[in-house]
């Protein structure tokens, strides 16, 4: 049998294991069943490949979408890993093929989506087969506490009566405590394995900053800091999504949309320029980008909040898979909380799920409101500690705070002496004394708060009133006119005499962070000649990639261009030494690259 070190080196082309995954291989191929937990980009994958490869017989592995099996596939390929798919979208005979190779023991590696495992007639098709071990991608699927529950998942609890000799491995980037717990439950997952490594991505920058003009603060985010990159842009709804590409084409950007209701021929060609080629835009709903394994996404732009802490990780978690400098970037407004406060009491879920999803979405805005490290705050959500971080906007510029009890006081009065049914705009204006005749004709310039808060302008009791939303102390009507009332909360603030803290309006003089992208690479090619030469395998790379339609980092990673370019290794042996370069892959597409680095040799 192979050793697992062995594989690692000669197909992958890495020198050692990372993080628990040694611990988790041997423990598989051992015949253990785990839970793992790992951050995005941290190398989960390989935790049932390379088991997958040990053990006798062929590796299930269930994956949500059906979209990207392909992609997986030919990644594997490339590392003559024999993989294949059954899935609605094949043709029968071809479906018939991976079967028989599954059959006979040629397969290493089988992709499947859950609600065809769970099929009476599939399940019998797998017990005429040796299996290696169930794979299950994504696992916070399984429970109804994570924030994306499918009941097909749910189903594969009966893998561990049905087979009850064959390992699984359950493997999710993102779980708090009571998805965890739910997951080893349903999956019975030994409890003493849990593999669980830290939340932290100390290459992603967090910042979230409020909404004043979205698309001029989306356009300059980009054009100053990524305008050479490829990226994600969330949007609240397919027509948000649709405009906003049609605009940054406008602009001269290479965006591309990408939702549910487009023709699936347009998605899926969408998705694949996504992939494959440099520089491209996605901007979509939260419909795209799961099991989106892209490594050189380098930033990933919330135009509105996500749903809760656990969507707003994975979905930034897309960005910087490769562990190169990436941005996750949201533009936050008060109307954005109304929002998905409206969504959860409209929706179908009984009370007390509503009730936690309210919970959820406090946390976030939380989040959002924060004036300590965003890092520090995400982490411990999911009960990790740590340092404030210097790689976020509140660590590099710390939000300045006021007491703010008395403003609050005045702020959650107003409101309710108005009747609770008025916007901002007007409550502003009653606070600051305006004159105004619509205020006199309602006789709000006779209360006891008009004209009591002229200590904060406009834009600060702006800013003033989203915070007081985000925490909770007053609700926005959405199904009125944005009218504004008391919460419960808001009610025990006044009563209880109680204190906050609120944080200062930001100045308007705009501050942005310096070209961190070309920064980025300047840091690794020290000089002008490695850029060049770099430049020149990309387009190798490029080339190759094209021929054999295949994404460019399926080839090699940025990373090993990076490498190869700097240390300019000049025999085969030495390119075994740059990481990402195996035997498997030197063989392929060493020469192409080992001859444009002699060549570069001899002229200089
Ligand atoms: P995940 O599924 O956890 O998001 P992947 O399995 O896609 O992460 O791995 C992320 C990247 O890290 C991939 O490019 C992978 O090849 C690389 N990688 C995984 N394990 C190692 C390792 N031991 N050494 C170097 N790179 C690794
Ligand atoms: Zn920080």
């Amino acid at each position: 049998m192979k050793q697992p070190l062995e594989i690692l080196q000669q197909r992958y082309g890495f020198d050692e294991f990372r993080g628990q995954q040694a611990a988790i291989i041997s423990h598989v191929i051992d015949g253990g069943s785990a839970f793992v937990l790992m951050p995005t980009g941290s190398g989960k994958s390989l935790c049932y490949q390379i088991p997958a490869m040990c053990r006798e017989g062929v590796a299930i592995v269930v994956s949500p979408l059906i979209a990207l099996m392909q992609d997986q596939i030919d990644a594997l390929a490339q590392l003559e890993i024999s993989a294949g798919a059954i899935n609605s979208s094949m043709h029968p005979s071809e479906a018939y093929q991976v079967r028989e190779q599954a059959l006979n023991g040629s397969l290493d590696l089988l992709y499947v989506a859950p609600e065809r495992l769970v099929m009476p007639e599939f399940l019998e098709f797998l017990s005429q087969c040796k299996i290696a071990l169930f794979a299950i991608d994504e696992a916070h699927c399984v429970s109804q506490w994570g924030h994306d529950f499918r009941p097909d998942y749910a189903a594969l609890s009966l893998l561990a009566e049905r087979f009850p000799d064959v390992p699984r491995i359950a493997l999710t980037a993102t779980a708090d405590e009571p998805t965890r717990n739910d997951i080893v439950e349903r999956l019975v997952l030994p409890r003493e394995h849990m593999f669980i490594d830290g939340f932290d991505r100390p290459n992603i920058h967090y910042s979230i900053v409020n909404r004043n003009s979205p698309r001029q603060q989306l356009h300059k985010f980009i054009t100053q800091n990524h305008a050479e990159d490829s990226g994600i842009i969330y949007c609240i709804s397919r027509k948000k999504v649709e405009e906003t590409a049609a605009w940054l084409q406008d602009q001269g950007l290479n965006a591309l949309p990408y939702h549910a209701g487009l023709a699936s021929q347009i998605r899926r060609k969408n998705q694949t320029r996504f992939l494959r080629e440099d520089k491209i835009i996605m901007v979509a709903t939260i419909a795209f980008g799961m099991g989106i394994d892209k490594p050189d996404v380098r930033f990933v732009v919330h135009m509105n909040i996500p749903k809760n802490i656990e969507a707003y990780y994975q979905e930034t978690g897309r960005a910087g898979r490769d562990g190169q400098p990436a941005d996750a970037y949201m533009i936050y407004g008060m109307d954005d909380a109304a929002m998905q406060r409206g969504w959860i009491n409209n929706s179908d879920a009984p009370q007390n799920q509503k009730r936690i999803e309210h919970q959820k979405l406090n946390a976030l805005l939380g989040l959002c409101e924060a004036a300590s490290c965003r890092r520090q705050i995400l982490l411990s959500y999911f009960g990790d500690s740590s340092e404030p971080c210097g790689n976020c906007d509140t660590c590099q510029t710390k939000p300045e705070v006021f007491d703010g009890t008395i403003t609050t006081q005045k702020a959650i009065s107003c409101v309710h002496r108005t009747g609770q049914r008025f916007g901002v705009g007007y409550l502003t204006d009653i606070l600051l004394g305006k004159d105004d005749e619509r205020i006199k004709s309602f006789g709000h310039h006779q209360q006891t708060t008009f004209g009591i808060g002229t200590e904060h302008d406009k834009r600060a009791w702006q800013n003033i009133f989203r915070q007081l939303v985000a925490r909770n102390l007053l609700e926005v009507d959405i199904a009125g006119h944005g009218g504004l009332s008391v919460t419960e909360k808001g009610r025990a603030f006044l009563r209880e005499k109680q204190t906050i803290e609120l944080r200062e309006t930001p100045k308007q003089t705009k501050t942005t962070r310096s070209t961190r992208s070309t920064k980025r690479v300047s840091t690794a090619l020290k000089t002008d000649h490695d850029k060049s030469l770099y430049d020149l395998l990309k387009a190798a790379r490029g080339e190759i990639a094209k021929a054999k339609k295949l994404p460019a980092y399926v080839i090699f990673h940025d990373k090993t261009l990076i490498e190869l370019a700097s240390q300019k290794p000049q025999t085969p042996e030495a390119m075994l030494t740059i990481n990402g370069i195996g035997e498997t892959k030197l063989e392929r597409y060493g020469q192409t690259f080992l001859e444009i680095l002699l060549n570069d040799a001899e002229q200089n």
